[in-house]
C-alpha cells in the first residue's frame, strides 16, 4: 500500500478534524473547571472528565445543586476567555515549580518529577499574586489559542451521586448546532402558542392560570351536580 490514493487523503482530513474537535473540548474542559471554581468556590474539585470530538463532560464535588444563574455565569466566564483569544501555553517544569505557580493537579494522581503544565486565559490578581485564569497539569492535546474553541454552550447540569455534580457542554460547530436547535424549538413553541418568542413564558403562565381556574369551575359544577342528583332521589 505504498501508493497514496484520494481515499487515504480524505481519511486523514476527517481524522484531523476529529482531533481538532477533541482538542477544543479538552481545552474548554480546563476553562470550565476554572470558571466553576470562580463561580462556586474552591470546594469544586474535579472527580472525572470525558472528552470526545462531540461533547465534554466534567464531574466535580459540590454538595448542592447549581442554579441556572450560576450556570449562566460559568458559561459567560468561559466564553469571555475564549473571546480574549490568549495563547494556550505548554511548559515543562519540576512538580515543585508547577505547584508554586498554583498549578492544579488531580488529587491522588501520581506525577513524575517533571510535569507538563498548561496555562490558559487572561491573568488576574488572586491574593496579591498574578495568576492565569487556568493553570493545570495536563498531558493532552490542546488548541493553540483559546479563540480556537469558538464558543462553549453548557447543555446540562445534574447530580449523579451524593455530592457529585455533572456538567455537559459542547464547543465550536457543535455549540452552534445546539444553539440553532434551541432557537428552532423556541420558534416552534411561539408559533404553536401564536405569540412572539419573548412572550412565550408569559403565554404559558397565562394558560396555566386559566387551566387552574377551569379546573376549579369544573369541580364546583361537579359538586353542584352531585348535590342536585342526590336531592332528586331524596
Ligand atoms: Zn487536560
Amino acid at each position: 500500500m505504498g501508493d497514496i490514493s484520494t481515499k487515504q487523503t480524505a481519511e486523514a482530513q476527517v481524522l484531523s478534524s476529529i482531533r481538532a474537535a477533541s482538542a477544543k473540548n479538552h481545552s474548554a474542559t480546563h476553562l470550565l473547571h476554572a470558571a466553576l471554581r470562580e463561580v462556586l468556590g474552591d470546594a469544586v474539585t474535579q472527580k472525572g472528565s470525558l472528552v470526545s470530538s462531540e461533547v465534554l463532560r466534567f464531574d466535580f464535588a459540590y454538595d448542592k445543586p447549581v442554579s441556572a444563574a450560576e450556570i449562566m455565569r460559568v458559561e459567560r466566564l468561559v466564553n469571555e476567555q475564549i473571546q480574549a483569544n490568549t495563547p494556550a501555553r505548554i511548559e515543562h517544569m519540576s512538580i515543585d515549580e508547577a505547584m508554586s505557580q498554583g498549578a492544579m493537579a488531580l488529587f491522588g494522581e501520581k506525577y513524575g518529577s517533571d510535569v507538563r503544565v498548561l496555562t490558559m486565559g487572561t491573568d488576574r490578581i488572586v491574593d496579591g499574586q498574578r495568576k492565569p485564569f487556568s493553570i493545570e497539569l495536563c498531558g493532552g492535546l490542546h488548541v493553540q489559542r483559546t479563540g480556537d474553541i469558538g464558543v462553549l454552550k453548557i447543555t446540562s447540569e445534574s447530580g449523579i451521586a451524593a455530592g457529585i455534580r455533572r456538567v455537559e457542554a459542547v464547543t465550536g460547530m457543535n455549540a452552534v448546532k445546539n444553539i440553532q436547535q434551541s432557537e428552532q424549538q423556541l420558534s416552534e413553541l411561539a408559533s404553536q402558542l401564536k405569540v412572539k418568542r419573548p412572550e412565550v413564558a408569559q403565554r404559558v403562565r397565562t394558560m396555566a392560570d386559566k387551566q387552574r381556574d377551569l379546573e376549579k369551575q369544573l369541580e364546583r359544577l361537579q359538586q353542584k351536580n352531585r348535590q342536585c342528583s342526590s336531592s332528586q332521589f331524596a
